[in-house]
């Protein structure tokens, strides 16, 4: 840790970073040999190429200043009346800004082959609804300097510092207002809590005020009858909202959205004070990040499948592609072992289990097919209207699947990104090419540490099924419950072990971290380990191999684990993470797991009484 400090323009340094890093400086290679408006491009190359190089012309971007924008400000600054407010809202979406709430599509969470309308919590500013709630002194003091940020944004559009001042008081209290209606992270966990499928006259019930019908029709979605609205007193809230509110502070908050989620394509002096905050205040990072990197991550994240497919010819190859197919199939079997052995499962529930754990689908590496941006318009030298229309591809993407069977080829993330995850939904796991690299995946590494790695990564993903959310969703991924009761009980018995544990441990100060927060990715770390040490054992299939660098396959194992996790972050990004990621800080991934398993303190004779036994340990799976 002492040699690997916290580069100046990040909040945390671990190896997930470092990886991301290089996968970013690879991209940077693909989208600058692109970037100059050659004859030669392909069409992806120049969507790509076009893309990056409006967006790293600053002295374009600060010449042109607000007039990007220009329509869509007058558009809100000449409403007349609060009816109009559906019209603006309807627009700002179009172009990628969504103030009040979320809408998109998801999958039923109980029909799991419909794809449905999906409109959820949003329209804050902080990271969640208890950053304006707390009472604790960094947590005024954050709302404090959020205030100011909000004002020195509206300064920067050339309005007097204490007219701005004002405005910044009125998006705060209206913010306040929508986070009070909105549920708190932990509740969120519980699928059944984000679920209520209603026909829309009831959620015109529930906000007559808003012109719902006019928005659905506005955005492009295909007519809809019901959706899934997760959380309705949200919505309550903000038709008593936009009732009580005067028609100047609706404008002010719309306008400040409209800046904040625009901030990314804006003149750098409206990026360099949304760092100041976001970056600095509450991630304690020094330094913003270089245009490039910001560039970069613009075009993976506007363009995912034109630069994934770009990166996934890059990087990706057969024989890593081969061996984690292998690897998942070991764990896969190791998982079926794991539960055919639990001691506190009945057979009827172990029967279900089963039946789950053969139905997930595995993706690695790379997409079946990839989407076809040629219909976006992408301009050389106008980097605000790239995002927007782009935007504006990928919401008229997500809301045509509404009425339609699931298209299971999708993939959640980019290819380049150093991630993995379970979808409880589609009931797969999902390794995208940017993670299957060192020191995820070696192939100048022996078996042993491999599987610690991208091992227990798997072993992680594939546990995400049957932890406290993904238990709640059958082997077609309904949300249905197939426990005994009997079976649930001690489930949660176990869970609440875990839970204990972890609210044990401090991320900064006087911070714990939230156990209940953190129990799925808990049970995950846990259950992912010992797959990864149970489908080792069985490919060494009882033959010790010779000792590597001095040690043993079994300690090379947890050696390769732990240093997946190897982590440095600021004060802020951790008091941060605690409050909004349900992820524990590495230090405790490994430890907090370790400390659980015999097999561990049998690698490394560890003795009772020393730190890494814990007594009772904890054990889901
Ligand atoms: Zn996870």
């Amino acid at each position: 840790m002492a040699a690997n400090p916290i580069p100046s323009d990040q909040s945390r340094w671990g190896r997930f970073n470092v990886l991301q890093e290089r996968n970013r400086t690879v991209l940077q290679s693909i989208l600058e040999a692109v970037s100059t408006d050659k004859p030669t491009r392909t069409v992806v190359e120049r969507e790509i190429g076009d893309y990056y190089a409006a967006c790293m012309n600053e002295a374009a971007v600060d010449a042109k200043g607000l007039a990007p924008l220009k329509d869509d400000l007058d558009l809100i600054a000449n409403m007349k009346d609060k009816a109009a407010i559906t019209g603006v809202v309807t627009r700002m979406f179009r172009s990628g800004s969504n103030p009040f709430f979320n809408f998109g599509s998801s999958q039923d969470a109980k029909d799991s082959t419909q794809v449905i309308g999906d409109l959820d919590q949003g329209g804050i500013g902080l990271p969640e609804r208890d950053y304006y709630l707390k009472t604790d002194d960094k947590s005024v003091d954050l709302r404090k300097r959020y205030v100011a940020h909000v004002a020195k944004m509206f300064e920067l559009m050339g309005i007097a510092p204490d007219v701005a001042a004002k405005k910044a008081d009125a998006v705060m209290s209206l913010e306040t207002e929508l986070a009070k209606g909105s549920l708190d992270v932990v509740s969120r966990r519980d699928p059944n809590k984000v679920y209520h499928k209603l026909p829309v006259k009831e959620l015109v019930s529930l906000a007559p005020t808003f012109d719902w019908a006019a928005f659905f029709n506005g955005v492009g979605a295909p007519p809809i009858e019901s959706l899934n609205v997760d959380v309705p007193p949200f919505i309550r809230a903000m038709e008593s909202i936009l009732v009580q509110t005067s028609l100047d502070d609706l404008k002010t908050y719309l306008t400040w959205h409209l800046l904040n989620d625009s901030s990314a394509v804006l003149p750098s002096i409206f990026q360099r004070e949304t760092f100041e905050f976001y970056g600095k205040a509450l991630r304690g990072a020094k330094e913003m990040r270089a245009r490039w990197k910001r560039c970069v991550d613009q075009v993976d994240g506007q363009l995912p499948d034109a630069l994934g497919q770009k990166f996934v010819e890059k990087t990706l190859g057969d024989e890593g592609k081969r061996r984690t197919q292998q690897m998942v199939a070991a764990i896969e079997k190791a998982m079926a072992d794991d539960i055919q052995k639990l001691d506190w499962m009945t057979p009827k529930t172990k029967e279900q289990a089963m039946v789950k754990l053969h139905a997930v689908m595995n993706k690695i590496g790379t997409k079946a097919h990839w989407n076809d941006y040629s219909s976006v318009q992408i301009g050389r030298n106008d980097a605000y209207g790239n995002a927007a229309r782009t935007s504006e591809f990928e919401l008229h993407r997500q809301l045509a699947k509404i009425g339609k069977p699931v298209d299971k080829t999708e993939w959640q993330m980019s290819q380049p990104t150093v991630n993995a995850y379970y979808d409880p939904q589609e009931n797969d796991i999902n390794f995208p090419a940017g993670i299957l690299q060192p020191p995820f995946w070696d192939n100048t590494m022996d078996d042993a540490v491999n599987y610690g790695a991208i091992g227990a990564v798997i072993g992680h993903e594939l546990t995400h099924g049957f932890d406290d959310q993904g238990r709640q969703f059958d082997a077609q991924g309904n949300l249905r419950d197939w426990w005994t009761e009997q079976d649930a009980k001690a489930f949660e018995q176990r869970a609440e072990c875990i839970v204990k544990e972890y609210s044990g441990f401090t991320a900064v100060d006087d911070i714990k971290l939230k156990g209940e927060l953190t129990l799925g990715e808990n049970t995950a770390d846990n259950g992912g380990v010992r797959l990864a040490y149970m489908a080792l054992l069985d490919t060494l299939a009882g033959k010790q191999p010779a000792k590597r660098d001095g040690f043993t396959a079994e300690q090379r194992l947890f050696l390769g684990f732990a240093q997946i996790w190897c982590d440095n972050h600021t004060d802020e990004s951790a008091r941060m993470l605690a409050q909004v990621d349900p992820h524990s800080p590495g230090e405790f991934r490994v430890n907090g797991v370790v400390s659980n398993m015999p097999e561990f303190q049998q690698a490394f004779a560890c003795k009772i009484g020393q730190p890494m036994v814990r007594r009772p340990a904890c054990r889901v799976w």
